[in-house]
């Protein structure tokens, strides 16, 4: 993937330097296509040229009387706005039309958006929570029309030449993305887009990064900002796309000219056919561990990866790995061992877990942490975690999530050691030849490959986002949301069915039990372990909060409704940085009192201001009365704001898949390895039987990542 350049402070100047000229130019010219128009009595004063428009002054009210329209970008297109002054100076009429935004939220919005505007007689309105974007296009407009009604002078919309597309120059613009600001600056010719550039540090580490990444040059290809957001990182490509937009209606673009977001055109595909040592299918972190490790051994490997980027479920992971027996345990004097390690991932595991995978894995955990050493990717931050006797697990020293630093810096290797990565293309089927794994099929956006390898691993993750496969294995689940990364769909576990591989432990997912069900977003266990608590819709607590997943969950799911709300105050907020990523996506409700948080989440403010109380109490005695929750009590919940989020159990990680033995060798139906196939990582099922333990998830893809390689490498050797 290619490093980006970003915008320097001289391209911002050009870009205002470009923009003030297309304005002069404007203004000579005086157009009147305008995007900010006024038609009422001193409609033609409102222009940019007008001299008499900076000193008109409204009636009796502010505004001059007439009618005023202006539009903004909300969430999905344009929201617009048509006002009336009347002959007293005061806003008569408000009209928002927004026919591209999302119907159940910014167009339900519109008319109270409206109401809003009428009602303060100006721009100042709160806007509706949860529909922040309409919300903020509807006020802008606002302010673009009342400035225009005070007979301010209003930057008018540049107008194209006949049978141009842009007013040439460099447009920049900004729009709210997943962790913050996203800049774009675009040049534009009277006919083409020439550069776009994206700006958007804060974005998720290896999820709207890629976005970032990616899409300037999808835009590009496209000559059109209607291209398709990024598979699981929507909301920073939704906020590149209006940003984009923006800029292209400053440039005076008629955004209906440019060409829907292309259906890909079945049939145009190529066949073409590769060959290489081991093919891998999953670019994740067992993947990508087996792919470095066998092309550090010397052997020439094609990875497969059916996203446009890697990563898969290891970027989401937060936590870090667990390993026993380390150099770093070592050196910090923390006392532990393989016996153990193997010993609570049995009892985590509900005791069902294949205990000779479980050995392999915690033996070769400690080498598992000196090869990241190795490759630049230290874990040198021991802790403890839920369900491990010592401190065990491993983590990045600058504290941030472990899944998108490895998958970084297992990024950095895959480019230097230059390996072949074909994105975008999905591994179907598995080839075999004289009973022996010979390669796979795959489908890619151009063509259709036949990569003949001698050996197959696969490492294709769970199959947490495949709603059939879920119910197909535990009923029960049918419409439970996932924290699953896109292309998690079990694709793995269904090749290896049918070339005769056994499955294992299918019925085993684990749920994660705060997770947010419009955005699928996880809500971090350091919430609750900082002292958040979890309350019904009757405003009460129900649950030790910081028992295990699968009894947390199960507690939700007997409430009303079978959600709950997380709830903490301004100081957790303060000291937790995840949190703030859950306020700006806006799944947070806030208030200044708990009556009125509670008021807010339709919840009894006298139970709920009562429930708090007995806590903070609990917390001041160290005692917890009701459920007997003895951690995440340092600090009670007392410092306003206050915050809540709804949340429900979410499908976090299939325990279950295809079955291996301790060589990483995939095991048929008969009991038997199949030749010159290995599996590893969350495809797999045994290693953590009924109940994964945080932490072991990274194990798990380091050290049979590894041993997968291993396997195959000397499979390869002896043929
Ligand atoms: P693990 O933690 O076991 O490494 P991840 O979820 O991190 O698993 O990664 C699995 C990767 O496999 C994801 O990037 C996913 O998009 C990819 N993948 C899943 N199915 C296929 C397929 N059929 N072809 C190619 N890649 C796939």
């Amino acid at each position: 993937m290619k490093k980006r350049t970003p915008i320097t402070r001289q391209d911002f100047w050009k870009g205002i330097v470009a923009a003030v000229l297309a304005l002069v130019i404007l203004v000579v010219l005086n157009f009147t296509n305008s995007q900010i128009s006024g038609s009422g009595k001193d409609a033609s004063s409102y222009s940019t040229t007008s001299t008499e428009a900076a000193s008109a002054e409204g009636a009796e009210g502010s505004y001059i009387p007439g009618e005023y329209t202006a539009s903004e970008l909300g969430f999905g297109g344009p929201v617009e706005l048509t006002m009336t002054v009347g002959e007293a100076g005061g806003i008569e009429t408000v009209k928002l039309t927004g026919d591209a935004e999302t119907p159940e939220v910014g167009g339900a919005a519109l008319e109270t958006l409206q109401q809003q505007i009428l009602d303060a007689q100006g721009p100042e309105i709160d806007g509706v929570s949860g529909a922040s974007l309409t919300s903020g296009a509807a006020k802008a407009a606002a302010e673009k029309a009342c400035a225009a009604a005070r007979g301010e002078e209003v930057a008018e919309a540049a107008t194209p030449a006949d049978g141009a597309l842009f007013v040439p120059g460099t447009y920049e613009a900004s729009d709210k993305g997943f962790g913050g600001d996203i800049n774009v600056a675009v040049t534009v010719t009277d006919n083409e887009i020439t550069e776009v550039k994206i700006e958007g540090d804060h974005e998720t580490e290896n999820i709207g990064s890629f976005a970032v990444e990616m899409l300037d040059d999808r835009i590009m290809e496209a000559q059109s900002p209607n291209v398709d957001a990024l598979t699981g990182a929507t909301v920073t490509s939704n906020a590149i796309l209006r940003a984009v937009k923006s800029a292209f209606t400053q440039a005076g673009a008629d955004l209906s000219k440019f060409p829907a977001a292309q259906e890909e055109e079945a049939g145009e595909k190529t066949d073409e056919t590769l060959d290489c040592d081991v093919v891998i299918v999953g670019a994740g972190g067992a993947g990508m561990t087996a792919a470095i490790n066998l092309t550090q051994a010397g052997k020439n490997v094609i990875l497969v990866e059916r996203m446009p980027y890697v990563g898969g479920n290891t970027t989401k992971a937060t936590g870090g790995m667990n390993a026993a027996e380390t150099h770093y345990q070592a050196e910090q004097g923390i006392e532990d061992s393989v016996e153990q390690f193997i010993e609570d991932t049995m009892k985590g595991g509900h005791e069902i877990n294949n205990k000779d995978l479980v050995t392999v894995m915690a033996e070769n955990s400690a080498a598992g942490i000196d090869w990241l050493d190795s490759i630049g990717a230290p874990l040198p931050k021991v802790s403890f975690s839920g369900g491990a006797t010592n401190a065990r697990i491993h983590a990045p020293e600058d504290g941030s999530g472990v899944g998108a630093y490895l998958v970084t810096r297992f990024r950095q290797q895959l480019d230097k050691l230059g390996i072949n990565v074909l994105y975008e293309t999905r591994a179907t089927h598995i080839l075999m030849e004289d009973g022996k794994a010979a390669g796979i099929q795959a489908e890619g956006k151009t063509a259709n490959y036949t990569i003949n390898a001698g050996a197959v691993i696969l490492a294709t993750g769970g199959f947490g986002n495949n709603e059939e496969m879920i119910v197909k294995y535990k009923p029960d689940l049918k419409g439970t949301v996932t924290t699953s990364a896109p292309g998690i769909m079990g694709d793995g576990i269904v090749m290896a069915e049918e070339v005769g591989a056994d499955l294992v432990d299918m019925d085993q997912i684990q749920l994660h039990p705060t997770v947010e069900q419009a955005t699928s977003m996880l809500i971090t266990e350091s919430v609750r372990g900082d002292g958040a608590i979890l309350v019904n819709q009757e405003g009460k607590r129900f649950i030790n909060e910081l028992l295990t997943r699968d009894v947390v969950s199960a507690g939700e799911l007997e409430q009303t409704g079978s959600y709950a709300y997380i709830i903490f105050d301004q100081r957790l907020r303060e000291g937790l940085k995840a949190i703030e990523k859950y306020v700006s996506t806006g799944i947070t409700v806030q208030a200044d009192t708990i009556e009125g948080l509670a008021e807010q989440i339709g919840v009894d403010p006298a139970t709920l201001a009562d429930t708090l109380n007995t806590w903070n109490t609990y917390v001041a005695n160290q005692k917890d009365e009701d459920f007997g929750r003895d951690t995440g009590m340092e600090n009670d919940l007392s410092q306003a704001p206050y915050y809540a989020i709804k949340i429900a159990p979410g499908i976090h990680h299939t325990m279950g898949g295809v079955k291996i033995d301790t060589s990483a060798e995939v095991i048929s139906k008969e009991g038997e390895p199949i030749p010159g196939l290995f599996a590893a990582g969350e495809v797999t099922g045994g290693v953590h039987g009924g109940n994964r333990i945080g932490g072991n998830a990274v194990a798990d893809i380091v050290v049979f990542g590894r041993v997968a390689a291993d396997s195959a490498e000397k499979y390869l050797d002896a043929q």
